[in-house]
């Protein structure tokens, strides 16, 4: 008899994470990234830079006027960061939710913020918070060709079988 293969529709939606200076100077990167990937995402694009402000200034051009704009300036530069694509199943939603509340103060225990930081002012990691901020992020952050797609070996195992 041949083999039932049930087939999902390919969930291709993209988030923006981005392991912040106090996140890569205490060593978080790879628990940060083990969540995500335990989560069930797929990794699309990584890598480490010193931000520049130009960059910064964009990513954060609804927060301008914010009185807290020149210290977050001097937050997100006062080190190399991790930025990374992750894509799956509303992979936008579930990261936020993972990620945790802004202020880790009101952070649940369980996410990121909630278990490593304290403070709004260093509170590790960033998230895409809608899908076009996510566009406009990625877009920002690896312009051009830089993601890339590939298959999970795990999806035709079962179909060699
Ligand atoms: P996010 O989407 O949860 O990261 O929050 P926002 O988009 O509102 O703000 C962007 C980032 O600015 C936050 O993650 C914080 O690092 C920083 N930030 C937000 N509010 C404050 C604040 O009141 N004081 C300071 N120092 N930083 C803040
Ligand atoms: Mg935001």
């Amino acid at each position: 008899l041949p083999v039932q293969i049930k087939c999902l529709p390919v969930e291709k939606e993209q988030t923006l994470i981005v392991v912040k200076p106090d996140g890569v100077q205490r060593r978080l990167i790879g628990q940060i990234i083990q969540r995500f990937e335990q989560r069930g995402f797929k990794l699309v694009g990584l890598k480490m830079l010193q931000v520049s402000e130009d960059l910064l200034s964009q990513h954060y051009c609804q927060l301008t006027s914010k009185p807290f704009y020149p210290r977050l300036m001097e937050y997100m530069t006062s080190g190399p960061v991790v930025v990374m694509v992750w894509e799956g199943h509303k992979v936008i939603q579930s990261s936020r939710m993972m990620v945790g509340h802004t202020n880790p103060a009101e952070a649940q225990a369980g996410t990121v913020r909630g278990d490593f930081s304290l403070h709004v002012s260093r509170n590790v990691v960033h998230a895409s918070d809608s899908l076009e901020a996510a566009l406009r992020e990625i877009q920002l952050w690896f312009p051009g060709k830089e993601l890339l797609n590939w298959d999970c070996i795990d999806q035709y195992i079962t179909c060699e079988a």
